[in-house]
C-alpha cells in the first residue's frame, strides 16, 4: 500500500521540491497551498507524469477550520495518514523590531506556528496507535533563523522558527511510544521566492560569505534531508533538528 503524505506550502520553493522527491519515492502526495493553484498544479502534473499520485488541496493553514478541512478532504480522497511535513511558512518586509506592530507578529505566529500546530494535532489523531492509526512521521520545517535571531530583517520569523523547535521536541517526547517519530530541519539560505517577499531578492548573494561552504543552498538539498527523517532509515531518530544550512 502507498503511503499518503501532507506537505503543507508544496506549490513553491522547499515545500514542491519535496513533494516531486516524495512522489518519485512513492508517496501519494497531498500538496497543500494557499492561493498559487497554477504552482501546485504544476506540482501534482510532475508527480503524476513521474508514474505517481497526487492531489492539489488550497487551504490556509493559518485558519483552523480550514485546516480540519484538508484532512478530511485527505481521509476521504487519498486515505489514511502516514506522514506531514510542516513546510509553510511566510516572513514579511525586513525591519528592526522597534518599527513592527502586533498585527504583523500575529500574521507570522499564525501561519508559521498556530497552522503547523493544528495540523501535527490533526496528523497525531489520525496516526498515533493510540488513536488505532499506523503510526507515522512529522517534520517541521524551521529555520537556522531560529539560532541566529533574525536581527535587523525579522526577529518575529527567528521567533516563530523558535516556536516550531519547542513544539518539536515536546511533540516527539508526547508520541514517542505512539508509533510517530517528529524531527525537525533548519534550513540556512536555500534559493526560494521567500526573499523576495522580505524584500530582498539577492539577499543571499548579500550573506553566502557568511556561510561557511560559501553558497546558498537548493531546495531540493533540503528535500533529501527531509526524506531521510521519514524513512525507516531513520527509525530511530526523533526529537531531532537537523541543520541543512552549509555549516552556518
Ligand atoms: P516560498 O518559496 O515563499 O513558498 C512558500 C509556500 O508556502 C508556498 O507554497 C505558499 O503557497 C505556501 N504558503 C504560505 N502561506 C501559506 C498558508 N497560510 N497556508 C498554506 N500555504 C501557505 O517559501 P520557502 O522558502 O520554500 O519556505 C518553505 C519553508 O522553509 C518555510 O517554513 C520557511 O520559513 C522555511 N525556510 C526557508 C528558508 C529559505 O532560505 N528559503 C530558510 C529557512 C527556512 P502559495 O504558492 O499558494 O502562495
Amino acid at each position: 500500500m502507498q503511503k499518503v503524505i501532507l506537505i503543507t506550502g508544496a506549490s513553491r520553493g522547499i515545500g514542491a521540491a519535496t513533494a516531486k522527491l516524495a512522489g518519485e519515492r512513492g508517496y501519494t502526495v497531498a500538496v497543500n497551498y494557499q492561493s498559487n493553484r497554477a504552482a501546485a498544479e504544476q506540482v501534482v502534473k510532475h508527480i503524476e507524469q513521474a508514474g505517481g499520485r497526487a492531489l492539489a488541496i488550497a487551504t490556509d493553514i493559518a485558519v483552523e477550520s480550514e485546516v480540519v478541512k484538508m484532512f478530511e478532504t485527505i481521509d476521504r480522497e487519498l486515505g489514511a495518514l502516514h506522514a506531514l511535513v510542516n513546510n509553510a511558512g511566510i516572513l514579511e518586509k525586513q525591519s528592526r523590531l522597534e518599527d513592527m506592530d502586533a498585527a504583523r507578529w500575529q500574521r507570522v505566529l499564525a501561519t508559521n506556528v498556530t497552522g503547523a500546530f493544528v495540523c501535527a494535532r490533526e496528523a497525531v489523531q489520525r496516526m498515533s496507535l493510540k488513536h488505532s492509526g499506523r503510526g507515522g512521521a512529522i517534520v517541521n520545517v524551521s529555520s537556522a533563523a531560529a539560532r541566529l535571531g533574525g536581527a535587523f530583517e525579522y526577529i518575529d520569523y527567528a521567533a516563530s522558527k523558535g516556536a516550531i523547535d519547542a513544539m518539536t521536541l515536546g511533540l516527539a517526547k508526547e508520541v514517542a511510544t505512539e508509533g510517530i517519530r517528529v524531527n525537525a530541519v533548519r534550513p540556512g539560505v536555500i534559493y526560494t521566492d521567500i526573499h523576495a517577499r522580505g524584500g530582498e531578492p539577492n539577499r543571499i548573494e548579500r550573506v553566502k560569505d557568511s556561510v561557511p561552504m560559501k553558497r546558498g543552498g537548493q531546495a531540493l538539498e533540503v528535500a533529501q534531508a527531509i526524506l531521510w527523517l521519514l524513512s525507516e532509515e531513520a527509525s530511530y531518530v526523533t526529537g531531532t533538528i537537523m541543520d541543512v544550512s552549509g555549516g552556518r
